[in-house]
């Protein structure tokens, strides 16, 4: 067994840090306060390769490999989950354009992309489909030799603010089975009859932008079609499998994050005339939260490195790094405000964001009870 990260790996990790505490960390609050979306901060992270992480290089990515991409989210993450995530889902939903796409929409999506020219997002969720994503309504028929789109997404990521949408649509609803029939078709915003509104009043993450799609006798040309006609669903799946590491590496960043503040602040608090570092209480909350970081860290590492050394990723590997790292996250957080006392309740200090954006990564991309639902399935042999 090798543990050890390579030179490129340690260099690429600390070049993060110092982008993440120069560039993300002293700007964390106002983005926040503002709910505004950091376009200042995306433009320089684009200039480091860091919009568009696994786009391959011939696409104008970084090409950075599974371990490289959980390495950046961690670093972003710890420095404020809101920014990062805008930064980081720059290029969200391109992973099924890099699976499945041509090379010609490879061309046309990856690359403006990854140059920070463009920003593209995943629209699967709908006012009523979220956990059941065989409900997918939103409807795709075809005109010719164009795609006729109606339907409603909700709680898009980058949604009012993205260039292209990796959507899922039901092209065949008299399909057999409950799978069948579905396709993911790249919508851009600038299409006629697609708009969007910014979903405002979130509880954490309010630097990354939110929204409801609404699809009206949108029309794209067939070409926007994304692999294999009514495959739609079980190409999305695999989606969630690449993807929900990467949640697992966000967990990672803020229980760090929240972790690092909170010992910080236990050894410059005093109460009772000495540091409140030195009551065997708060050192056991900080010994509880440093472990339950690195074992969050070891099972998410695990997991990108599975894809790295086998070139697709481990359902269930993948699954339990996000349940047990997004866990770990709400729960580090919440001690890290404990030990702030009266101080972690208010935005002065970072505690409060952190203890806010924690929850999301127990919702998006498969609730907590879905991954659960995802593990104990693979694990009795019986896959979808
Ligand atoms: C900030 C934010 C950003 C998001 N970004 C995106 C995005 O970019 N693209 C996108 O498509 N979606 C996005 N989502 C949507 C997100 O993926 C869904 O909210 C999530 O999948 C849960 O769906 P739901 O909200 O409809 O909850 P529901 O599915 O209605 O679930 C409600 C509760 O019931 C539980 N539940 C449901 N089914 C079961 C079951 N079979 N067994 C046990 N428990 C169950 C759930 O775990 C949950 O606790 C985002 C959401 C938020 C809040």
């Amino acid at each position: 067994m090798d543990f050890a990260l390579s030179d490129e790996q340690r260099q690429l990790r600390d070049e993060v840090k110092r982008f993440a505490d120069n560039e993300v960390r002293p700007n964390a609050v106002e983005y926040d306060v503002e709910e505004r979306f950091p376009h200042d901060i995306v433009e320089k992270a684009a200039e480091m390769g860091l919009t568009g992480t696994t786009i391959p290089i011939e696409y104008g990515g970084a090409g950075y490999g599974a371990v490289d991409s959980v390495l950046i989210a961690e670093e972003m993450f710890a420095a404020d989950p809101g920014i990062a995530l805008s930064v980081l889902a720059t290029s969200f939903g391109t992973e099924a354009i890099q699976e499945y796409g041509t090379d010609e929409q490879k061309e046309r999506f990856l690359e403006p992309v990854a140059m920070g020219e463009a920003i593209s997002g995943a629209a699967i969720s709908e006012p009523d489909t979220g956990s059941d994503v065989s409900s997918v309504s939103t409807r795709a028929e075809k005109d010719g030799d164009e795609w006729v789109i109606n339907g409603t997404k909700m709680w898009i990521t980058n949604g009012s603010v993205g260039d292209f949408f990796v959507t899922l649509c039901k092209t065949d609803p008299d399909a057999d089975g409950r799978y069948n029939g579905f396709s993911q078709i790249v919508i851009e915003s600038d299409r006629d009859g697609f708009s969007s509104e910014k979903i405002t009043g979130k509880m954490g993450i309010r630097a990354s932008d939110t929204a409801e799609l609404v699809l009206d006798d949108v029309r794209v040309p067939e070409e926007n079609l994304i692999g294999t006609e009514g495959a739609g669903f079980y190409q999305q799946m695999q989606f969630f499998d690449a993807t929900r590491t990467g949640v697992a590496a966000q967990g990672v960043g803020i229980a760090k994050g929240a972790a690092e503040r909170a010992l910080e602040y236990a050894q410059e608090r005093e109460q009772f005339g000495r540091p409140i570092g030195d009551f065997q209480a708060i050192q056991h909350k900080l010994a509880e939260m440093h472990t339950d970081t690195e074992a969050a860290r070891n099972l998410t590492y695990k997991s990108a490195w599975e894809v790295d050394a086998g070139g697709a990723p481990n359902t269930t590997l993948a699954s339990m790094a996000k349940e047990f790292a997004s866990r770990i996250a709400v729960e580090v957080a919440n001690e890290a405000v404990q030990i702030h006392g009266g101080a972690g309740y208010v935005n002065d200090f970072d505690v409060e964001r952190f203890y806010r954006d924690a929850k999301i990564t127990q919702i998006y991309e498969g609730t907590t009870e879905i991954q659960k639902l995802i593990i104990a399935r693979e694990l009795q042999g019986k896959g979808l």
